[in-house]
């Protein structure tokens, strides 16, 4: 496991079972290089975000301890922020006050519904149309200029929710989208263990992002210390076998590739 990152962690301080102190111990104990943090940051009320009242604290917490383990492990600062059209104002206004290595932009909302732990609304509107309002989102997310990264970028299939028609078009529109921005996708290793059960990206979706020279950066998503890296040999043989050679690290919100 060694040279490699997780860029997509969560702690205490939103929906995590462990505190960054724990999550960094165990990153060291596995062998990983560089882990960055990214709790959920909202603008709703929801308790799965950190409240507001705590962003100061993650703050200090992750510098503390990044100068705390500074010689057995790299840790970066940054969050993952809920996407909402037309509130792009507040989000960077959040964003600006933090000293972030990166953001990772994600929809979790289709209007006010929290779609990714709220199965009430699923039917309402056919699949095809769902998959329209999500990854129109995720392209006004894309062009916001808000991110660097895009979080889970299929989770719209986390509860095996598939489009009746072939989506192949939206979804080719949507990686251009992300290529003319310039943004990174991560491949995130926890749809594996979501209903879904399928990395997020799926596979075809990665080998498209090879295709376009979009380049990726990979996580577990990981809620627990359990969870860190998981899958990432599956994640890797699938990078590998497509063509990928590097994977993307940030530092001060500035892109590094690392070879993998
Ligand atoms: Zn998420
Ligand atoms: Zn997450």
């Amino acid at each position: 496991m060694l040279g490699l990152v997780d860029y997509h962690m969560h702690s205490i301080l939103s929906d995590g079972k462990q505190t960054y102190e724990e999550m960094i111990k165990k990153a060291i104990e596995i062998g990983l290089e560089e882990v960055g943090f990214s709790d959920h940051v909202c603008l709703k009320t929801v308790e799965w975000a950190v409240s507001p009242i705590d962003i100061p604290v993650m703050t200090e917490q992750i510098l503390e301890l990044r100068e705390k383990f500074q010689d057995q492990i790299t840790v970066r600062y940054g969050i993952e922020m809920d996407y909402f059209p037309g509130k792009e104002k507040e989000i960077q206004e959040i964003i600006s006050q933090l000293p972030l290595d990166y953001v990772i932009g994600s929809v979790h909302f289709i209007g006010d519904w929290n779609f990714d732990t709220d199965k009430s609304l699923y039917g309402k509107w056919s699949n095809d149309e769902l998959y329209h309002m999500y990854y129109e989102l995720i392209q006004q997310a894309v062009k916001s200029g808000l991110f660097d990264t895009i979080g889970h970028l299929d989770i719209i299939k986390k509860f095996r929710v598939y489009p009746e028609n072939d989506q192949s078009q939206l979804i080719e529109d949507t990686l251009k989208v992300i290529k003319q921005n310039g943004l990174v996708v991560e491949l995130n290793t926890g749809g594996l263990d979501r209903p879904c059960a399928e990395l997020t990206p799926s596979p075809e979706i990665v080998e498209q992002c090879y295709f376009h020279h979009i380049p990726m950066t990979i996580s577990s998503d990981a809620h627990s210390t359990a969870q860190l890296a998981r899958h990432y040999e599956t994640a890797l043989n699938l990078m590998k076998k497509i063509g990928f050679e590097e994977i993307v690290t940030f530092e001060n919100r500035t892109r590094k590739m690392t070879h993998i």
